[in-house]
């Protein structure tokens, strides 16, 4: 079958063997399962082309591929839902599709038009609809990334690529409350650098230092600033937000910090409600005062894949600090409830933040 949009032709080759049957949707394992179908485009000879909806399948390579030995790869990360109507609500895609492009052209990666990614999607949802889980907390992640495919060994943009969206149903990423580090010896993200993007190094580099501090029972780390370890960045995988008294305040972005989706939601959401937001530079010692004072009446994670998720614990090298943990009435609760209400269709969404399919 042969889709075609206002400026695109997509063909579409459906799943003979759906793997639906085998899933337990009351028991998905984050980032383990995997729709039916994936939307695909080859980068060549200086375009994208080739659009096409195929069977989840091994992709070929070769050993020589770019990819394989330089990096050179962007990513994204965004939600379906299904509203209580049946609709298929995406959250936001045209900010994804944004700061792909801005994570691409760091990384001397072609950028790619908006029609590709959102028809793309929209075809991979329609054929995957059943996909999408309906429990509370479940939704569909989806993937969309571009990697490098030259066979080339030497260090230069490549010339050939893939652009692919896969999609992924899923249950909660963290099931409770988090234990965190600061991290003053090792660094995510410097000046000048790639923190800002979504680029699959980051995350590489990452591992060593998030890995020793799990083996300190700590669930992931808070980084500082490269260059004086002083202020408080961000999270592995979500920006970091902290109530001090009746103000939210969250690390300014710059080129360091990620500049999240959930970030931008929630900071347009407390300012909607009259809550007093600072977007600046917080050093650790005034967030290990605040603690040591309790003027941190909460902190918590956002991220796409994290949603809204609760700080139990933040340690520096000498202490643990224990935050209260949020009620129903805590600023925390009443975002993530909002937020959920938006995506399910429970509340209009006033902001325009959702796409249906
Ligand atoms: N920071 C980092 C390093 C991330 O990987 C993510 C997840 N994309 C976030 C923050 C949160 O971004 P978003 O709210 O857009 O998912």
């Amino acid at each position: 079958m042969t889709i075609m949009t206002d400026t695109i032709q997509i063909n579409i080759k459906p799943t003979l063997n759906s793997r639906l049957s085998q899933v337990d949707f009351d028991d998905i394992d984050f980032g383990k399962v995997y729709s039916d179908h994936m939307f695909i485009s080859d980068f060549y000879n200086g375009q994208w082309q080739d659009f096409r909806v195929e069977p989840y399948d091994m992709l070929s390579l070769t050993p020589g591929s770019a990819i394989l030995h330089y990096g050179q790869s962007v990513f994204e990360g965004l939600k379906a839902y299904k509203t209580e109507s049946g609709e298929i609500a995406v959250f936001r895609p045209e900010m994804n599709f944004r700061r792909l492009n801005l994570s691409a052209e760091r990384l001397c990666i072609p950028s790619i038009s908006e029609e590709m990614f959102m028809e793309g999607l929209t075809e991979v949802l329609k054929l995957d609809k059943s996909w999408i889980p309906d429990l509370p907390n479940t939704s569909l992640y989806i993937r969309p990334y571009i990697f490098a495919l030259d066979e080339y060994i030497g260090i230069r943009p490549s010339t050939n690529y893939k652009f692919i969206i896969f999609t992924c149903p899923v249950g909660a990423y963290y099931s409770k409350p988090l234990k965190l580090k600061i991290e003053t010896e090792y660094s995510r993200a410097v000046q000048g650098g790639t923190g800002y993007a979504k680029a699959a190094g980051n995350y590489a580099g990452s591992l060593y230092p998030a890995k020793l501090a799990q083996e300190k029972g700590y669930d992931q780390l808070i980084w500082t600033d490269g260059a004086t370890h002083s202020y408080i960045e961000e999270a592995g995988t979500m920006n970091l937000m902290f109530m001090k008294g009746d103000k939210l305040i969250t690390a300014d972005t710059g080129d360091t910090v990620l500049r999240g989706i959930t970030r931008d939601s929630v900071i347009t959401l407390a300012q909607e409600w009259g809550i007093e937001v600072e977007e600046r530079k917080i050093s650790v010692e005034e967030i290990i005062t605040s603690l040591k004072k309790g003027e941190i009446v909460e902190a918590f994670g956002t991220g796409t894949a994290a949603t809204i998720a609760s700080i139990e614990v933040i340690a520096d090298d000498e202490n643990e600090y224990i935050i209260p943990q949020p009620g129903p009435d805590s600023f925390s609760t009443r975002v993530f409830t909002e937020l959920d209400n938006i995506k399910t269709g429970k509340i209009q969404d006033t902001h325009n933040w959702i796409y249906k399919v």
